[in-house]
């Protein structure tokens, strides 16, 4: 496992970007401190990226070799829930035939998509751990990287749920993930919103500004750009919801006047809460997320949670 203290000196070798990678501008403002990192924001897109990032090959590494443990697991059955029911209210009818999800963790998802909807599934994943669980306890065929996908793979649908955040050039990453979508199929992108009341409300302490892994981070303009970027493609459905968790974060701050519910981003905390802390309620989150998220999402992508679904002209 790559350790918290090795990717903050290769950091410190690598140097650091200033060019944003949606428009290329270098122009920046509004930078957030968080701890020894420090995210920026284009002052021409608004998009938001972290400007230390590991070079590609040390970034998989970390990825292939690190990934995963019982929090994420928990984690990730809860969230496969919630996201198969915003999948199903987005597709309605067309939620059918072949269907990929990259960067598929344990495979939660295409696993629920498989057994309700009849769907044809399969993965991408870099994480060892977490492809390996796929197949031998899902049964789920899992490629290993984007490049392992057969050239002329076509899908009806592409999914990636809570991944782009991680990926140092989204555009290129939904190009790609474009390019497997059949003419006529979708393509379904699920991000954070980091300009939602909740990001605003919580400061550094949006759960979510996690910045060794959370590099490239959207709000409804950026996904919108991004998009609409991807030749041949439009958006057809938007949704969004902000979960309970946050709600209740933003409560505590309103309510005490902004003394309880907000704290700083720390690094060295949070990796040892990566590689050794808990989930709470597992059992609960299930159930009461998939039903907060199926009472409370909207249309449009105002609230914490985006999820934006766009379609292949035919
Ligand atoms: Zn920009």
């Amino acid at each position: 496992m790559l350790r918290g203290a090795m990717i903050v000196s290769e950091l410190r070798d690598h140097g650091v970007r200033g060019v944003c990678p949606l428009c290329g501008s270098d122009r920046t403002g509004d930078p957030l401190r968080l701890d020894v990192f420090t995210n920026l924001r284009c002052a021409d897109c608004g998009f938001r990226y972290v400007r230390e990032v590991l070079p590609d090959d040390r970034l998989e590494a970390f990825y292939r070799a690190g990934y995963g443990n019982e929090r994420m697991r928990l984690g990730q059955i809860v969230n496969a829930g919630v996201n198969l029911g915003l999948f199903r209210d987005l597709l309605g009818t067309a939620a059918r035939g072949r269907l990929i999800d990259v960067g598929t963790g344990y495979g939660f998802f295409p696993d629920a998509a498989r057994r309700t909807l009849g769907l044809e599934v399969a993965g991408v994943e870099l994480s060892v751990a977490e492809a390996t669980y796929a197949r031998d306890r899902l049964g789920l065929a899992i490629a290993p990287s984007l490049d392992a996908v057969g050239p002329g793979e076509r899908f009806d649908i592409v999914t990636a749920f809570e991944v782009i955040e991680h990926v140092p050039e989204p555009a290129a990453f939904a190009a790609a993930l474009a390019a497997m979508v059949r003419p006529g199929g979708y393509l379904l992108l699920a991000t954070d919103n980091f300009e939602s009341p909740a990001a605003r409300a919580l400061g550094a302490g949006f759960p979510k500004w996690i910045p060794h892994q959370h590099v490239s981070c959207f709000a409804p303009a950026s996904l919108r750009r991004l998009i609409a970027g991807l030749d041949g493609f439009e958006v057809v459905g938007e949704r969004s919801y902000t979960p309970w968790e946050l709600q209740a974060r933003r409560l505590a701050i309103a309510l005490s006047g902004g003394r309880i519910g907000r704290f700083e981003y720390r690094y060295g905390p949070a990796l040892e809460r990566d590689d050794s802390g808990t989930y709470r309620l597992p059992r609960l989150r299930r159930h009461a997320n998939r039903l907060w998220a199926r009472l409370t999402a909207r249309r449009g992508l105002g609230g914490a949670m985006m999820y934006a679904l766009a379609r292949r002209a035919a």
